[in-house]
């Protein structure tokens, strides 16, 4: 149980009272009044999906299970400012964006459409409010211990707390799981900084409160293009600068992302590609962007009401006392970590953002999962070659496994299969037709190497790929598996089928 002592004079059971109550929620509703006693099994600190649900599968084992998070709230980055508000401005600016534009062709005569932002921020607000309390729910359930606090090390066993309510405790554990996740990068330099209005981060691009009439958005990769789909379905004139020769970030298949930008310019993006930021200066009201190319040469200025710095994610480890327990760090601020979640330091372990690995929540959660069964019976699997990546724009993309260039780059011999959604008769009467699923296989073997899709549910069709991979299929396997008529999914098969013959059916 929990051991609660003042960090000064006062005795255990006199702080024990002092707490309060929803400081630590259910551990004085349901174990009473805390006293020294035995240590958890595990604490999580950080309740993001990979803490909390690291937190939930180690209760459901039946550890005796606390997780710390200073939020205020569960569900991390994803919940709060991250996955879910996201994706409901991108789900309801999709819809008013289709209202307006593409409802007329299908028979459907809408009039008067208009925004009520303050009406969909709240929508956003509710999801996320929704969820997050969900978590908490499921922590009940599963009698995990919720600590709102701010945890850092006394030693390896011992979390010293600044609870939100006030005051401090200490929390003594056998094992620890760190999970503090991700924060906003700055622009390298400090040349431009984020002020959340007018210069905003992802978390000040989901709580604009008008719709900017121009938008910069630096970083061409998957938060870049969300946020900036989001913003340009709802009136403003987005322009994209990225200093790389593509976008879609890490892992994308460079011809799928070269037909993604293509679709976001005909949207209404504009794209400035192997671009260099070097400055921003607010002026007027407005904020003019330097711009120059990647290698020196042309420079310009960009007039934007609002610019969205999207360069990227940085591990969270400041004040958590690491370098005291002897934690050992990487030069990018990454937890160090070996293949079962191990620190450097015996019952230490880290998941999610905050250690090596793609910044994504359910490769957190599976962490999470994994970290709390190699605690209860030493066993636990990750699989790193099958985690897939989404980019929940319209048309989606998405993607697991190899791109063409990684296998070129490797030397494998790969054969392609690529079947278009124009040819895909759901697409068709869904009158919703761009994009393809591109199939990589191993030449020699026919085994699925990568799945690209872009198009439309490609975020939900991945899965599909994610399976087959991860029981090693060929794409013969697929080819020869029945997909209901007429669905989206045939596109999927039909692929395969290219892959392992050479000639779909439909195309
Ligand atoms: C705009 C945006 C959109 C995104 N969209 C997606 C998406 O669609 N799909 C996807 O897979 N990923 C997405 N991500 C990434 C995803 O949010 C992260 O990969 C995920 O949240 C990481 O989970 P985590 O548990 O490792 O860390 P986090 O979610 O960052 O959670 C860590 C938690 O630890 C807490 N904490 C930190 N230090 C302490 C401390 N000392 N004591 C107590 N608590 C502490 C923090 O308050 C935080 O709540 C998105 C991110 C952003 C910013």
């Amino acid at each position: 149980m929990l051991t609660v002592q003042k960090a000064s004079k006062s005795s255990a059971p006199r702080l024990a009272r002092r707490v309060a109550p929803s400081a630590v929620g259910r551990w004085q509703s349901v174990r009473g009044l805390a006293t020294p006693s035995e240590p958890y099994d595990v604490v999580v600190i950080g309740g993001g999906p990979g803490g909390y649900v690291a937190a939930i599968k180690a209760g459901q084992l039946g550890l005796r299970t606390a997780c710390i998070e200073k939020r205020g709230a569960l569900g991390g980055t994803c919940l709060n400012v991250g996955c879910i508000p996201s994706k409901a401005m991108l789900n309801n600016s999709h819809m008013y964006h289709q209202t307006q534009h593409d409802l007329k062709h299908r028979g459907i005569d809408v009039s008067g459409v208009s925004l009520n932002l303050t009406q969909m921020l709240k929508a956003k607000q509710d999801s996320v409010t929704g969820l997050t309390k969900g978590v908490e729910h499921l922590f009940k359930q599963n009698k995990v211990d919720y600590i709102k606090g701010t945890a850092s090390f006394s030693s390896p066993t011992t979390l010293s707390v600044q609870l939100n309510d006030g005051g401090e405790t200490e929390v003594n554990a056998k094992n620890v799981i760190i999970a503090t996740g991700s924060e906003v990068a700055p622009f390298p330099g400090g040349a431009i900084e984020i002020d959340e209005k007018q210069i905003v981060s992802s978390t000040g691009a989901l709580e604009l409160t008008e719709v900017p009439g121009k938008m910069v958005v630096i970083g061409g990769g998957i938060i870049g293009l969300e946020m900036g789909s989001v913003w340009s379905r709802l009136g403003a004139d987005v322009t994209v600068v990225e200093f790389l020769g593509g976008i879609g970030g890490v892992g994308i298949d460079e011809e799928i992302a070269k037909q993604f930008q293509k679709t976001l310019t005909k949207q209404g993006f504009k794209f400035k590609l192997n671009t260099k930021v070097t400055g921003a200066e607010k002026r007027d009201g407005k904020v003019f962007v330097n711009v120059e190319g990647a290698k020196g040469g042309k420079e310009e200025v960009l007039e934007a009401d609002v610019v969205l710095v999207s360069v990227g994610r940085r591990p969270v480890t400041t004040g958590l006392n690491l370098e005291k327990i002897g934690v050992e760090v990487d030069p990018k601020g990454r937890i160090v970590i070996d293949s079962q979640f191990n620190t450097t330091v015996a019952g230490i372990k880290c998941i999610g953002d905050v250690t090596f690995g793609p910044m994504l929540a359910h490769k957190a959660e599976e962490e999470g999962i994994a970290a709390a069964e190699y605690l209860h019976s030493g066993h636990g699997h990750v699989n790193y070659g099958t985690i897939p990546s989404v980019v929940y724009t319209h048309p989606e993309v998405a993607w697991v496994g190899k791109t063409e260039q990684e296998l070129k780059a490797d030397g494998v011999q790969y054969k392609i299969g690529k079947f278009p959604f124009m040819a895909n008769s759901r697409a068709k009467t869904n009158l919703d037709t761009e994009g393809q699923v591109k199939f990589i296989t191993e030449k020699e073997t026919d085994k699925i190497l990568g799945v690209h899709i872009i198009g439309p549910n490609a975020g939900e069709m991945i899965a599909e790929a994610v399976v087959a991979m991860e029981y090693g299929a060929s794409s013969e396997d697929i080819a020869r598996t029945t997909h209901a008529h007429p669905t989206l999914s045939e596109a999927f098969r039909e692929a395969a089928l290219a892959a392992y013959t050479g000639k779909a059916i439909h195309f």
